[in-house]
């Protein structure tokens, strides 16, 4: 797979992940990593926060941060 980014302005690199967000491949220049915690634990056990990550491309990383969620009604 070629990264989305690069291949619209003309150029082909491999990828290193998958967007998360709309799916596009993405290489290591386009790639945004996101931290995440998932939650584990039941309700009997002690709750507890995981460190997880999540990759972007950089449109889905801009559509999701704080300030352009600000935007949105
Ligand atoms: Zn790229
Ligand atoms: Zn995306």
């Amino acid at each position: 797979m070629h990264c989305l980014g690069c291949r619209t302005t003309g150029t082909d690199s491999p990828t290193v992940g998958v967007c998360q967000g709309c799916g596009a491949g993405v290489c290591a220049a386009h790639a945004r990593v996101a931290a995440r915690s998932v939650r584990r634990g039941s309700q009997l056990g002690a709750p507890g926060a995981a460190g997880a990550r999540r990759v972007l491309c950089p449109v889905c990383a801009a559509a999701e941060a704080p300030g352009a969620a600000a935007l949105t009604p």
